[in-house]
């Protein structure tokens, strides 16, 4: 039974992610831990699932801390000192959708071997209950956003900047903008109410779902328009010409950042522009699958400074595994301070990118990739960690089959916009012949 996908448990909510399965997760959960914290995002079923799941914890002798509506990073963040954290999101999902993430307490997310572990313990109903006398207690901490802005504070400097900051209406509105007014910024909020309906905008900060915060950059004069999603562990930006900041951008700008002059390895996915390496030249540069706990994991086995993934998770190290969308927009705050975020762009190299896919039924992708790995070896240099990516003398082609799609994915980037259509074409012609 597979029940975690690569961010915990995700569905919709009362039909894939019901309380009696929260309530199984929480006893078998509690089985081996006995003081775990949990915190939920605004989500409208949230509760539901949180009760379940403290039910569950309880009745299987686990003592649990409650820290209301809070973040995920503000969660994990708490979980230090617990033995588990137990964070109630669906992330960036539709509104709909519920989900469920375990933490450890050193801010990585439960890898493979831990979820397993849970859905063997659930398929075998292998649940923990306790007598009376041995029942879990559950308690109340509210202080848990105040110490995680502490921690932020002191891992951040200053800044004077006007920002526009828009929350989503998700859980990022507890904390981010108070943060940013201690650091001395100029904050205007757009929907920083949390609304676990999400109406103003779709929960995922792309850049099609941020035109609201574009243009609000340009009426209020704006240095800097942040953007995160549902639970905040996301960061995406608008620089102060209303210009929306590419995943691969913010990466790199981060990665100087955290690297500075000194260099250290930079765990990045295999999707990653060759921006990020170009503009690290002193930063051993690591491959990860797609994926941020796959990033996390790579920045603790090879004690990177700094990793993140295009889609807006910024990992830093120094504070937790788990990626941080408000430290991110305090330290992105702290950058543009000393130059404007357009002219980091503007330094950073410019590549040709084409994207699309194909489809192909789900059954069949094992085969096809099989197939499509042996011919891409006649394109250039072969990294099968997530897909097939074949580095060549232009640049780079990635195929790989989508996690939730019947669709096979191929994304191609070169120095120069003529071999980006060639490298794209050769490699959708290899993934045709082998779909025939
Ligand atoms: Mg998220």
């Amino acid at each position: 039974m597979k029940l975690f996908g690569s961010s915990g448990i995700r569905g919709i909510a009362n039909k894939e992610v019901t309380p009696e399965l929260a309530l199984k997760v929480g006893q078998v959960l509690g089985k081996t831990k006995k003081k775990a914290v949990i915190g939920r995002d605004p989500r409208t079923a949230a509760p539901m699932i949180e009760h379940a799941l403290i039910a569950g914890l309880s009745s299987a002798g686990c003592d649990v801390t409650r820290v209301g509506l809070v973040s995920t990073p503000t969660l994990a963040c708490a979980a230090k000192t617990y033995e588990c954290g137990v964070m109630v999101t669906a992330s960036h999902n539709p509104s709909e959708h519920v989900g469920i993430k375990l933490w450890n307490p050193d801010g990585m997310a439960f890898d493979s071997a831990q979820q397993e572990e849970i859905e063997k313990a659930i398929e075998g109903e292998a649940f923990g209950r306790v007598s009376w006398a041995e029942m879990g207690k559950v308690f109340k901490d509210e202080k848990a956003i105040q110490t995680h802005m502490e921690l932020i504070k002191t891992n951040v400097g200053p800044s004077s900047l006007r920002v526009v900051l828009d929350c989503g209406c998700g859980a990022g509105g507890t904390i981010t903008p108070y943060l940013l007014r201690e650091l001395g910024c100029e904050v205007i909020t757009l929907n920083a109410q949390p609304d676990g309906h999400f109406p103003a905008r779709n929960p995922e900060p792309n850049d099609a779902n941020l035109s609201l915060l574009k243009k609000a950059v340009l009426d209020f004069e704006a240095d800097l328009g942040l953007a995160q999603d549902g639970d905040a562990d996301r960061l995406m930006a608008v620089d102060e010409k209303g210009s929306f900041v590419s995943g691969d951008e913010l990466l790199a700008i981060f990665g100087r950042a955290e690297c500075g002059e000194s260099g250290g390895a930079v765990v990045v996915p295999v999707d990653t522009s060759m921006l990020v390496p170009d503009s690290l030249p002193k930063s051993e540069i690591l491959r990860t699958k797609v994926g941020d706990v796959y990033v996390a994991e790579g920045i603790k086995k090879h004690g990177a400074v700094y990793g993140g993934e295009p889609s807006g998770s910024w990992i830093f190290p120094r504070l937790s595994y788990c990626p941080d969308g408000i430290y991110a927009a305090a330290k992105l705050a702290e950058i543009v301070q000393e130059r404007k975020l357009s002219l980091l762009r503007a330094e950073l190299p410019k590549y040709a990118t084409r994207r699309g896919t194909l489809p192909c039924a789900n059954e069949k992708k094992a085969k096809l990739m099989a197939e499509v790995g042996k011919r891409l070896k006649t394109l250039g240099e072969v990294l099968a960690i997530d897909g097939v990516r074949v580095e060549t003398e232009e640049g780079w082609v990635l195929v790989r089959p989508s996690g939730t799609e019947a669709k096979i994915r191929i994304t191609a980037e070169a120095r120069v916009e003529s071999s980006v259509e060639q490298l794209y074409a050769s490699a959708e012609k290899i993934v045709k012949e082998a779909l025939l």
